[in-house]
């Protein structure tokens, strides 16, 4: 096992890291940039090493950098966490380059599955069902009306390097294909650096249904059931829960079967996420997700399985101890994630933390680096807190979801958590019926 481990992240996620790690008994380096000096993380890290500036590309996203902390500080192994480089190929490559373990897959899957396109075509030779749509990346607004007219409108045209919902763009007749086309090429050239797309039809009234696996890389593979991803604003997720109210014992074994297969065919390593819609009783594969996902804290709920202790026993060369057997879904798990924006408009409310009070209490977990008297700096992403909340049965996890929400006290900033009690007490929502446009039709409503 390793001694030391280097969290290349900040924020909840680093802490989150930090967590498993300590009661694995192992040390921890925290890496921050100059805007970071008083994160949680950083305190309570073993050793911390200030990495550079605030924008993430002279700091996080600074391989450079971070190996030379490595080296400083005698790591055996990295853990990217999630965004940043967690699904840069390059850096898992450089980190086993220079003699460390890197926490997650090898860096040929994460190629595999980066490039959009590559993933479906592989995901089609694993079987596993996809979404009707070109099979290569699309050059011109002619391939474009031809694949609407052929697959039907409304279509949908995707990034190849996608990913956070960028470089998305809805087509709904011909007439918009030619400046839908150059959008989502301009709006993917400048998140991605490359401006190459595809496209898919655009389902109508899906639910985003995501199957949790971990593989060894031996070819031993699980699944930990479903995450119900739908609540969703900008194709950003918002809150999910487990198990999906929508799927049943039959769709759900049968979806976590073909997502296990697929594990052990690869001999994929690490912990990983297929992301499907469904819709009338069918799954389409959309995309797989070679790191820890946010969202993570729900399939632990369920499961009582620590994610991130399999992942780092996994990267210390373990075989998967968990069979599929052994893995049994408990009751009911619901995480909101609780951003640093004004409820209603969504602008980002960073700014200094004069007040905090998590909620507590039997199936409670609030993940966040948040304090009294913490700043959270402008530079990063603005959520800044996640509250899990499990029960028994999903009407229990309601109830508690509902007085944790009340409990929950962020001041000094405006927060989401207003739109989750909001959320939480739509009827629709109440009876688990909704799809991946609700949130938007909700929140466009108040507008
Ligand atoms: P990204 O990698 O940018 O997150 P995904 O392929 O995972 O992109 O899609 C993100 C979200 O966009 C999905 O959860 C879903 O809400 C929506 N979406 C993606 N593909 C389709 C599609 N073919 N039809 C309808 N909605 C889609």
């Amino acid at each position: 096992m390793f001694d030391r481990v280097l969290i290349a992240n900040r924020g909840e996620i680093a802490l989150r890291i930090h967590r498993a790690c300590r009661e694995m008994g192992i040390e921890t380096v925290a890496v921050h940039s100059t805007a970071d000096a008083d994160a949680m993380h950083v305190r309570l890290a073993d050793v911390s090493v200030c990495i550079g500036p605030p924008p993430a590309r002279d700091s996080y996203l600074n391989i450079p950098a971070i190996l030379s902390a490595a080296t400083i500080t005698g790591v055996d192994a990295i853990h990217p966490g999630y965004g940043f480089l967690s699904e840069n190929a390059r850096f898992a490559e450089a980190v086993e380059a220079h003699g460390f373990t890197f926490i997650g897959p090898t860096a040929e899957h994460i190629r595999l599955m980066g490039d959009k396109i590559v993933a479906k075509k592989t995901a089609q030779e694993l079987g596993l069902p996809l979404v009707p749509g070109s099979p290569g990346p699309v050059a011109s607004v002619e391939e474009v009306v031809a694949l609407g007219e052929k697959i039907g409108w409304p279509v949908l045209i995707k990034a190849v390097a996608g990913g956070g919902g960028r470089g998305m763009k809805v087509v709904n007749s011909p007439e918009g294909a030619s400046e839908a086309f150059s959008l989502a090429r301009t709006e993917a050239k400048a998140a991605f650096n490359n401006d190459s797309v595809y496209v898919e039809k655009y389902l109508a009234k899906p639910r985003h249904i995501e199957i949790q696996v971990l593989g060894d890389g031996l070819g031993n593979g699980v699944h930990l059931g479903e995450r119900d991803c739908s609540l969703q604003r900008r194709h950003q997720k918002v809150l999910e829960e487990a198990p999906s109210p929508a799927l049943n014992a039959e769709q759900r074994n049968r979806i976590g079967e073909l997502a296990a297969a697929a594990v052990r065919t690869l001999k994929y390593r690490g912990a990983g996420t297929m992301e499907f819609l469904f819709q009338d009783g069918e799954f389409y594969f959309i995309e797989m997700n070679t790191r820890l996902q946010v969202e993570h804290p729900i399939t632990e709920a369920v499961t009582g399985i620590d994610l991130v202790r399999e992942q780092i026993r996994i990267a210390a060369g373990g075989a998967l101890a968990l069979r599929q057997q052994d893995i049994v879904i408990y009751g009911h798990a619901i995480e909101c994630r609780i951003n640093a924006e004004n409820p209603q408009t969504f602008v980002p409310s960073p700014g200094k933390v004069v007040d905090y009070h998590p909620p507590g209490g039997l199936g409670v977990r609030v993940d966040s680096g948040l304090y009294a008297g913490y700043s959270i700096p402008p530079f990063y992403d603005s959520m800044v807190a996640k509250l899990i909340v499990s029960g028994p049965s999903r009407n229990e996890c309601l109830m508690r979801l509902r007085r944790s929400l009340e409990e929950f006290v962020i001041g000094g900033i405006e927060t989401t958590i207003p739109l989750h009690q909001e959320i939480i007490q739509q009827q629709d929502f109440i009876d688990g019926d909704y799809d991946i446009h609700w949130l938007e039709k909700l929140v466009g409503l108040k507008k």
